[in-house]
């Protein structure tokens, strides 16, 4: 069942002409979802969850939220729980009055209001919490403070603004991890920001990949990870090598190109790839899919490695190939390897993915 629907939806802030803080983005997403906007700052992420609640209005398009066009509705009638980047508590209250503010607004009774707010305590993990004040909590507390007070009117959709990052690296792991455990318990769809690629992978069930107020890619971690439509994408999701090569054949789902050792390689490539013999291919491969080898045979390009660190997990080089750094982490690097020293590189091609530029 769709629940939240984005439908051509733009925003300019002012004169026309303009360039779109939002572009043309067209978004849905399941009851129940966990739904990321994924980019980096001022790729419009704040503007199209701002749109999903009703804080802005867009300039051209439609949101619904079911079969209900809630395009022009006031934020206090979508039946939305936001959570915001700096939590947006109110210091000089307890933190039951800060999860019951939401309640008292929509005219809850003291009774029920009382037995929701516990409730919401002890979902985010706060039960005994509720007569602290907000300035005696940890930064992580109030972080769950804030997502118990939108959860606490069970909001049909949750809105989450880059939650998580006034935490540091090791709460902010775990946190992600409850916020998802938490959703997952409540079954509410939930729409959720970060420029965190890493945090995006983690929590998401599906990605929408931003770049200048337009969508480049929807879909799971895994197909935006290994089928990255456009070299932005490959880049921006995890570490990717994107090589320009020269085309020397296509077909509609395979483009035969020329490896830096000559040899030719047919690489997957999406069906709309538009590319033709003669002309110039974008391969993205990830820089743990690149072996190291001394064998030289068909798929092994040489390069000099100019850089070269030791991060625990792996050993990641740069590799100059060609005059293309080409990046490679090893998790097994030859003993003694070092900058200066010739290498081979293996290319599989079942890890090379053709992208769109
Ligand atoms: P993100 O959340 O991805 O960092 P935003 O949605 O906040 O990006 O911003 C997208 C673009 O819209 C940016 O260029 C930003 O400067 C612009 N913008 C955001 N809010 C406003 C506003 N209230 N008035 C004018 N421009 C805005
Ligand atoms: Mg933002």
């Amino acid at each position: 069942m769709i629940d939240v629907t984005l439908e051509s939806v733009s925003k300019r802030f002012s004169r026309a002409g303009d360039t779109a803080a939002v572009d043309d983005v067209d978004i849905t997403i399941a009851a129940g979802e966990f739904f990321t906007l994924l980019g980096p700052s001022g790729c419009g992420k704040t503007t199209t969850l701002r749109m999903v609640a009703g804080f802005y209005f867009p300039t051209s398009g439609r949101i619904r939220f079911g079969d209900q066009d809630v395009t022009r509705r006031p934020p206090n009638k979508r039946d939305t729980g936001m959570v915001f980047q700096n939590y947006a508590l109110f210091p000089h209250m307890s933190v039951a009055q800060n999860v019951a503010y939401g309640l008292k607004i929509r005219k809850v009774g003291r009774a029920e209001s009382k037995r929701r707010v516990e409730e919401a305590l002890s979902q985010v993990h706060l039960a005994g919490y509720g007569e602290r004040r907000i300035d005696q909590l940890s930064g992580g507390q109030q972080q769950r403070v804030a997502l118990a007070r939108a959860l606490v009117i069970r909001p049909r959709t949750l809105l989450l603004d880059e939650p998580l990052s006034n935490l540091d690296a090791k709460l902010r792991e775990e946190t992600r991890v409850e916020i998802r455990r938490i959703q997952r318990e409540a079954g509410t769809t939930s729409l959720y920001v970060t420029h965190d690629q890493a945090e995006a992978m983690a929590m998401s069930d599906r990605i929408a990949v931003m770049e200048s107020g337009r969508v480049r890619q929807i879909g799971a971690p895994q197909e935006i990870y290994h089928r990255p439509a456009t070299s932005f994408v490959a880049r921006f999701i995890g570490r990717s090598n994107v090589l320009s090569l020269p085309v020397l054949g296509a077909g509609p789902e395979t483009v035969t190109v020329r490896l830096p050792d000559s040899s030719q390689v047919g690489v997957a490539a999406p069906a709309d790839h538009g590319l033709a013999t003669g002309g110039t291919a974008l391969v993205s491969i990830r820089p743990e899919h690149i072996g190291l080898t001394s064998a030289t045979e068909p798929g092994v390009v040489t390069g000099r490695v100019t850089e070269l660190e030791f991060t625990g997990m792996s050993t990641n080089l740069l590799v100059d190939v060609a005059g293309e750094a080409v990046q490679v982490a090893a998790v097994d690097p030859p003993a003694g390897i070092a900058v200066g020293d010739q290498l081979g590189l293996r290319l599989p091609r079942e890890r090379m993915w053709l992208v769109r530029p």
